[in-house]
């Protein structure tokens, strides 16, 4: 085959992404984000925002790398449904104007395929920390198994929540990490992990409750050295359990660097080794999008107009791995 190039549309959340890739690189990508004016994600607003700015992403992207796109890639899910709908809408009407085939990809596993992509990392047990998600996924046996989840809300909602309630702007997540840093004590947190699940609701609440007997920075270290715990626990967990040897974080909140350090320390610890992508390749993106685009259409994967509703609970064990 001749080299192949793809475009992937990103817009699950508040980041509406357009890029090209192909077999040896990122070729375009242009990004516009959403910002609430007060408050979290609205999504109907979101989906407007999307709406609004499809047409000139797109465009952007196909005037900087646009030759013989072979397919469009596009998130199937999960998401949040009226922006996953307006996405999926330019992603058919793409498909059909370039008249080339259509591809609908699972988000969490394009996050894990870019990481393994952009990093050395072969056979990782993943991480995946972002707004709405918050999962610990390996492959086994032909597709990405999930071997703990958020039993509620993601730990970046739980963050910017709890960040919202003390008065921060959204989204909440750095902020917490700056403010931690001012810390002076830990004040003890509930720590829920159930099985391989975590929750992080609860911990939102007695963080918000909290406040009232302790200053904002002891608050925020405290949230982090409780929800971060609960994270790496889990990790280290699936990581005995595969006997794999290399652990992958993705998504937004691996921005944090109190995260990494406490990956990092628990991979040191067990001999293995701890990848983290570039920036731009961890939060929300078009390249992940249209590289996981790119392996599935090699792999001979075509998604028929027909089968091609979003699912905002699409999960990542639902998709047979068929590309590796
Ligand atoms: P995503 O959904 O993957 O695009 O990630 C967005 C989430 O990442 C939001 O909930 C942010 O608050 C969170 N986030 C971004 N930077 C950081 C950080 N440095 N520490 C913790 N959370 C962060
Ligand atoms: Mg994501």
């Amino acid at each position: 085959m001749t080299n192949i190039s793809i475009l992937g549309l990103e817009g699950t959340a508040w980041n509406l992404s357009a890029a090209i890739v192909d077999e040896k690189d990122v070729i375009a990508e242009t990004t516009a984000t959403y910002k609430p004016a007060t408050g979290g994600i609205h999504p109907r607003e979101a989906a407007q925002h999307h709406a609004n700015h499809i047409a000139e992403v797109v465009n952007e992207t196909l005037k900087k790398g646009g030759k013989n796109i072979n397919a469009v890639a596009f998130s199937q899910g999960p998401g949040l449904g009226p922006c996953l709908r307006t996405v999926a809408t330019a992603a058919r009407a793409l498909a059909l104007s370039l008249e080339v085939p259509l591809i609908g990809v699972n988000h969490c596993i394009a996050h894990i395929e870019v990481g393994r992509w952009k990093t050395q990392a072969k056979n990782p047990v993943t991480l995946y920390v972002s707004g709405a998600n918050s999962q610990v996924l390996a492959y086994r046996a032909g597709r990405y198994r999930v071997f703990g989840e958020t039993l509620d809300i993601g730990i970046g909602n739980a963050l910017d929540k709890f960040a919202r309630s003390a008065g921060l702007q959204h989204p909440g997540g750095p902020k917490v990490e700056e403010m931690a840093k001012i810390a002076t004590r830990y004040i003890p947190l509930p720590y829920t992990v159930k099985g391989m699940d975590f929750s992080f609701s609860g911990l939102a609440t007695a963080a918000q409750e909290s406040l009232k007997n302790s200053t904002l920075p002891d608050v925020c270290h405290s949230f982090q050295e409780t929800a971060f715990a609960m994270l790496v626990e889990v990790t280290e967990r699936a990581v005995a359990h595969t006997g794999k040897s290399e652990v992958l974080l993705a998504g937004g909140v691996g921005a944090n660097s109190r995260l990494r350090e406490m990956l990092t320390l628990m991979s040191e610890d067990r001999g293995i080794k701890f990848y983290v992508p570039q920036m731009r390749f961890m939060g929300d993106n078009g390249a992940m999008i249209a590289y996981l685009g790119l392996l599935m259409y090699k792999a001979g994967y075509r998604t028929l107009i027909s089968d091609s509703a979003v699912n905002p609970n699409y999960r990542p064990d639902d998709v047979e791995v068929i590309w590796r």
